[in-house]
């Protein structure tokens, strides 16, 4: 099997083969939804959602209307996917809170919980929380699909992280998962080399 695909959104999003088929990691905003059924044919065999912000979770529900698959994430986000609980506001004066809540809410019966250590078609679930409290990713054979715990060669924002300091902390435990490569929902990819720079800054 290869590694992950990336279809570029405004966050990016992965196809991940199976050995029959693939399935997708994350589903873009909502209204980028009609470009990314257009590449969605055949139908993955589940969504694996790697945390509740808008650009990774608001393609969600359309997904789901169209080939009733089953969205999988962790249960601190669903709160969120199901509009249970206003997200919490992005950081811009006035919109911030509306901003962060456009995605359209996804149904109950839709999500599936996923815990660490599980196995999802051969990738172990890995919790990487901080960014949000709930994030997981993905690992297998030393290829992390890692949502935003790391952006580009940093970490996101610390404004827009829920427990920044968290975030730091999954930095180490990125490494000591053994990573040779990171794949991120934004820039990327990241070798092992620039995850250890990353970490001796942070003083991890
Ligand atoms: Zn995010
Ligand atoms: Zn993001």
């Amino acid at each position: 099997m290869s590694g992950p695909e990336l279809l570029r959104f405004a966050a990016n999003l992965y196809r991940v083969p199976t050995e029959e088929g693939y399935f997708l990691v994350d589903a873009g905003l909502s209204w980028e939804a009609n470009r990314l059924l257009s590449l969605l044919e055949p139908p993955p065999k589940l969504l694996f959602l790697t945390h509740h912000h808008l650009d990774h979770a608001g393609g969600a529900r359309v997904l789901w209307e169209r080939f009733r698959l089953p969205v999988l994430a962790h249960r601190q986000e669903w709160p969120y996917l199901t509009k249970e609980k206003p997200r919490p506001p992005l950081p811009i004066p006035l919109l911030g809170p509306w901003l962060a809540n456009l995605a359209p809410p996804l149904p109950r019966e839709a999500l599936r919980p996923v815990e660490e250590g599980e196995e999802v078609f051969g990738w172990r679930v890995v919790a990487l929380p901080g960014h949000t409290l709930g994030q997981v990713g993905l690992f297998r054979k030393g290829i992390l699909i890692a949502g935003d715990a790391l952006r580009g060669r940093g970490l996101p924002p610390r404004f827009i992280n829920e427990d920044p300091e968290l975030t730091k902390k999954t930095v180490r435990k990125i490494l000591d998962l053994g990573v040779e490569r990171v794949y991120v929902g934004h820039g990327g990819p990241l070798s092992r080399a620039e995850v250890e720079a990353l970490a001796r800054r942070l003083g991890v």
